[in-house]
């Protein structure tokens, strides 16, 4: 099964806590455990064991990633140089000849897809990375885009915490002026926007503005942890009613309300249960997917259980079985939602 992972800070990882995704997750572990990764204070899960690797992705199944750009808040001129020395970083691996690649349109979506299953092992499988802004602090101003968009930027979302463009998690408020004039351009672009992060305010008015199509690339419900990172009841059917796809986060603080370390790791039907809680809602399952956040800020001492490295993904699939979901329904959720809203949004080749 092709299974999409719609979130994973695999740029950031690297610059910022020296971490190689082409190591398999066994040799990151060995080497941090003699020389622990730096930490630069925003996110301390670094000191948590690493669960990504390219070669856990191919053994996995994960064929595909979202790839994010994601710029802790800093001085803007820092946060633009960092946005571009991440964005270097995932063409630098691209051009490595190690099977990794950007995929931008849907004609590379489709050829990904056709050389994945012709893999004759496993470890011959490409990864496509489809590059994704986590909050838009890397872009001075709206005008920035148009150059990112060359470069395969295809996703965005305007917050982390909140930006100069939109409130973002913690920091409530609406979209700013600059805020709106972003949208404005992701319209002429064509672009998807990843409202995960964003503000309550600011998304009410994002999907009023922003006809294009909508994702949460990794977000819960609300209703089982009750904090303004994750989707209220009216924000989920409003995300679904555009037809777009929700990403489960699987850390464990944002599966189980007030989980703590000092608590057994929850299991898989925590996850379970924030999907079906979608389905139930839109009585579809072609709105759920997976957005596992692995090594953003946590590791495996964070997430569930039965989870050790991303080549785990699809032991959701196996508990969404063991809760009555259809092999279809299963299908859609490691993956082909993901896809078919990708094959709908990216552009044709010609068109890049
Ligand atoms: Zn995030």
């Amino acid at each position: 099964m092709f299974i999409v992972d719609a979130h994973e800070d695999i740029a950031y990882n690297a610059l910022h806590h020296n971490r190689d995704v082409r190591s398999s997750v066994a040799e990151t572990r060995t080497r941090e455990a003699t020389v622990p990764p730096p930490e630069d204070g925003v996110l301390s899960g670094a000191s948590e064991l690493a669960m990504v690797g390219l070669p856990e992705h191919r053994q996995g199944g994960v064929g595909l990633i979202f790839a994010t750009i994601f710029v802790p808040p800093g001085e803007p001129a820092a946060m633009t140089s960092d946005g571009f020395s991440q964005l270097q970083y995932y063409h630098n691996l691209a051009a490595e000849n190690i099977g990794v690649r950007l995929v931008t349109s849907r004609d590379e979506l489709a050829r990904l897809r056709h050389d994945w299953q012709a893999a004759s092992t496993p470890d011959a499988r490409p990864v496509g990375m489809a590059l994704l802004m986590e909050g838009a602090d890397p872009l001075p101003n709206p005008s920035a885009l148009e150059h990112w968009y060359g470069q395969g930027l295809r996703m965005l979302g305007t917050s982390w915490r909140g930006t100069r463009y939109a409130g973002g998690t913690r920091e409530p408020g609406p979209l700013t002026d600059l805020g709106r004039a972003l949208l404005a351009e992701m319209t002429r672009l064509n672009m998807i926007l990843d409202i995960s992060h964003m503000a309550e305010e600011s998304f009410w008015e994002a999907l009023a503005q922003f006809n294009g199509p909508v994702i949460a690339s990794h977000s819960n419900c609300r209703i089982y942890v009750p904090t303004d990172r994750h989707l209220s009841d009216d924000m989920i059917r409003a995300i679904t009613e555009r037809d777009g796809v929700i990403g489960t986060v699987l850390a464990n603080q944002f599966l189980v309300g007030g989980w703590e370390h000092s608590q057994p790791l929850p299991r898989l039907d925590a996850v379970v249960q924030h999907i079906d809680h979608i389905c139930q809602l839109t009585g579809t399952s072609r709105h759920c997917a997976i957005g596992s956040d692995f090594d953003g800020g946590f590791g495996v001492a964070s997430t569930p259980e039965e989870l050790d490295s991303v080549a785990d993904l699809s032991k959701i699939g196996d508990a969404l079985k063991h809760s009555g979901y259809t092999e279809a329904d299963i299908q859609g959720v490691l993956g082909g939602n993901w896809l078919r809203l990708l094959q709908e949004a990216l552009p044709d080749e010609q068109t890049q």
